[in-house]
């Protein structure tokens, strides 16, 4: 049984004590449930503050990016120890901005997936098309490439550890929702993909997280679907009573 997995990715948003104001109003509201698996994704320079603001509850602190590095001549770069280090149990990786805007390729992320599995963080691994290669129907070769070239050599033992997120590009900060049977089709596919690759049990047991315009209304259309195990939120994170009704319609 797969548990529901809702991650809040605040992108490059709040001030410090912003974030810490919503993370306390996120943790009060999940408490100790453990039922549907919560997590929140600020910006790195505050995750100390952010994880302070979660102790006790059953939210999780996650990144948004790393190196592949352990340490060195990196300027600007954050290291998946570093993450760790300041309590970081995932890091959102290969995200569709990280992939237009500054050029990571899926051999990139690859090699951040491997580096933040060897520092015991979950990996959230981004894949998705954009709507001109929606349009010419390349929807399936497109997701495909981007997790397998993701994946790349990693083990079965490996990818249990990890969490897909399938985000459509043309999804993301539109308001334009994929269909429940748009996203069903590709997860169905990953999941597929999966056990191709590597066994059915492997195909059963990992979490693929829907991502693109979540929010309190369509969640549980989404989350209703055999193939979808969560949600990846943007916009809609940034407010806790929004981020709290997609919990709560994780749990129905
Ligand atoms: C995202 O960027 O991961 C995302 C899903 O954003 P939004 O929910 O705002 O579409």
């Amino acid at each position: 049984m797969r548990r529901k997995f809702i991650a809040g990715n605040w992108k490059m948003n709040t001030t410090r004590a912003e974030g810490v104001a919503l993370a306390t109003a996120v943790a009060n509201g999940v408490g100790t449930q453990a039922d549907v698996e919560v997590a929140v994704c600020p910006p790195s320079v505050y995750l100390a503050a952010v994880g302070e603001a979660l102790a006790g509850s059953a939210v999780g602190l996650g990144a948004q990016n790393c190196y592949h590095e352990a340490k060195g001549a990196f300027t600007g770069e954050v290291s998946p120890a570093m993450l760790v280090d300041v309590g970081c149990k995932y890091v959102i990786l290969g995200h569709s901005e990280r992939r237009a805007t500054f050029k990571e390729t899926s051999a990139d992320v690859n090699r951040k997936v491997v580096a933040a599995l060897a520092a015991q963080l979950t990996p959230i691994v981004c894949v998705g098309e954009t709507l001109d290669e929606r349009k010419a129907n390349r929807t399936k070769a497109v997701v495909r490439e981007q997790l397998e070239g993701s994946l790349g050599l990693l083990t079965a033992e490996q990818v249990v550890k990890l969490v897909i997120a399938y985000e459509p590009v043309w999804a993301i900060g539109t308001g334009v929702v994929a269909t429940t049977e748009q996203a069903e089709e590709v997860h169905a596919d990953l999941r597929k993909l999966l056990e191709t690759r590597y066994t059915s049990q492997v195909a059963a047991s990992v979490r693929i997280q829907y991502g693109g315009s979540v929010n309190a209304e369509n969640a549980a259309s989404l989350l209703s679907q055999p193939n979808i195990d969560g949600a990846l939120v943007g916009g809609a994170s940034l407010k806790a009573e929004g981020f709290l009704a997609i919990v709560a319609a994780a749990r129905k």
